[in-house]
């Protein structure tokens, strides 16, 4: 059946049917209609379903939010959705930054965040994780009794662990602990139309292709994760502090490249431009108009002292201790440009995307390059955030004005086109860890040529009546 027979008998309304359907199974206290939730997620943290909200405007409702406690409960929701034709929205904390939860089609949201075991495994260094579980809470759990997962997103408060491995999220301390799908070891889904799976979690496995990895960065399209079963790592003993001011960017990405290929692997490191040097560390004369890092090296106390013996020898610029450092620790969870500005009329926004070291600095220059011309943008920057001895990911921050004659969502989606194209252009991937929701949708095809096809095909096969997060990448 093409989607617009399954539009049309979606429209056709047994979605109220399958509502009280499920009310009746899982109780009224699991369920809600009322317009207050409907508004509440109708949006995540993408600009645009936060524009919409500015403007009094509410052009994506569900019919309906499901707050399911456990598995059976999930596989009754995904059950009777899948028979009455029902759209269905997994949503985790909701702090997706691209639409990935936003139910265009209307359908239900489904919470997981009822879903929230954990259960620690000292002696295999694994932690089974409910996908409701909120990301600061496992980790604050996991640090008392002496373990850290090692994955600290700057959204660690608002998200959930189950979005974390649905989006292919990653931390701040990555470049030592790696993302969530070096984490991920073993995982529960219910997929449609009701049924479930389970891949457990071995130290490694070649059981045929590793279907996990399937579920890594699947955005809600192919199923519900229930469960997960991550790595985790004894706490570090040691904590080192370095940061630099270099002249040039060059030079502190190169230095930066060095260090990776030596197989140094500092948890945190992060080189500003010289607009985010300024923005964020304007208290710091030695550093103004400088290009600034900033490095933590963490774990065991002889392999830290290595690794920073080797940091040392190869960085390009001066070395500035460890106050930097101690700044950006103390306000890397704020977002103040945002919360601050945009109702003001700003539009705002952040791009993170990879490229590989041979063709790093070209795309740093090309992105920059197509955005800042564009008609009403004020600035455009970059700081680089996580590495590889492969390549390096940007993290693009632009902000402007919207011209006169322009909608906001016009300028808005200008600057994205211009960035998204500069990215290609220059061997980038769109995406390193937000994902693709419904603001990169476009340009998926681009990247993957005939993979998405395979995606596609995938999706068919699992969801014929494509009921799960329909519309989200594209599918
Ligand atoms: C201020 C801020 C900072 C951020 N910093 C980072 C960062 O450092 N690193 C990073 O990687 N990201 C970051 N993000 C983006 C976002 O937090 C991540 O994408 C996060 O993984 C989303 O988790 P969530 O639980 O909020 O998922 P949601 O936003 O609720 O959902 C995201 C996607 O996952 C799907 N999903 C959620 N739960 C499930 C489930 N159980 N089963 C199936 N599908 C599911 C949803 O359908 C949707 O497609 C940031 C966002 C903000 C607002």
């Amino acid at each position: 059946m093409v989607p617009e027979e399954f539009e049309k008998k979606r429209n056709a309304g047994k979605v109220n049917r399958v509502i009280d359907k499920i009310t009746r199974l899982l109780g009224c206290d699991k369920i809600s209609t009322r317009k207050v939730d409907l508004l509440s997620y109708s949006h995540d943290y993408w600009p645009i379903s936060l524009h919409w909200m500015l403007e009094d405007r509410y052009p994506s409702l569900p019919h309906a939010v499901i707050w399911p406690e456990s598995k059976k409960d999930v596989k009754e929701v995904v059950k009777w959705c899948y028979k009455g034709n029902v759209p269905i929205y997994p949503y985790g904390g909701g702090s997706g930054v691209l639409g990935a939860t936003v139910p265009e089609r209307g359908g239900v949201v489904v919470d997981l965040k009822r879903i929230r075991s954990l259960k620690i495994h000292d002696k295999d260094l694994l932690v089974e994780a409910g996908s409701g579980l909120n990301g600061y809470y496992l980790e604050d759990e996991l640090n008392d009794k002496g373990y850290t997962m090692g994955n600290i997103p700057q959204s660690l408060y608002p998200s959930t662990v189950g979005g974390w491995v649905s989006t292919k999220a990653l931390g701040q301390f990555s470049t030592k602990y790696g993302g969530i799908e070096d984490m991920l070891k073993g995982i529960e889904m219910v997929i449609p139309p009701g049924g479930e799976l389970c891949l457990k979690p071995h130290a490694r496995t070649s059981t045929g292709p590793d279907l996990r990895k399937l579920f890594l960065g699947s955005e809600g399209a192919l199923g519900i994760m229930t469960k997960g079963w991550f790595k985790i790592w004894p706490k570090p003993e040691k904590r080192i502090k370095l940061s630099f001011a270099s002249d040039t960017l060059e030079d502190a990405v190169e230095s930066v490249r060095k260090v990776m290929r030596e197989g140094a692997e500092p948890a945190v490191i992060r080189i500003y431009d010289k607009i985010e040097t300024k923005r964020h560390f304007y208290d710091y004369d030695e550093i103004f108009g400088k290009v600034a890092t900033v490095m933590v090296i963490e774990g065991n106390e002889k392999i830290t002292q290595a690794e920073k013996k080797i940091v040392k020898e190869e960085f390009i610029g001066t070395e500035m201790g460890g106050k930097p450092v101690d700044h950006w620790l103390e306000t890397r969870f704020n977002v103040k440009e945002a919360a601050e500005f945009v109702p003001m009329g700003v539009v705002f926004d952040t791009i993170e995307v990879a490229v590989n070291w041979s063709k790093a600095m070209d795309l740093y220059r090309n992105v920059v390059d197509a955005i800042k011309p564009i008609k009403g943008v004020l600035f455009a920057s970059a700081h680089a955030s996580h590495f590889y001895p492969q390549g390096i990911c940007f993290y693009f921050t632009f902000a402007g004005t919207t011209p006169r004659k322009k909608d906001a969502e016009e300028f808005y989606q200008q600057v994205w086109k211009a960035a998204m194209e500069a990215v290609l252009d220059s061997g980038g991937t769109i995406s390193h860890h937000h994902g693709i929701g419904r603001q990169r949708r476009d340009w998926m095809e681009q990247e993957l040529g005939e993979a998405y096809s395979t995606l596609k095909a995938i999706k068919e096969r699992l969801d014929k009546k494509r009921i799960m997060n329909p519309g989200n990448m594209g599918l």
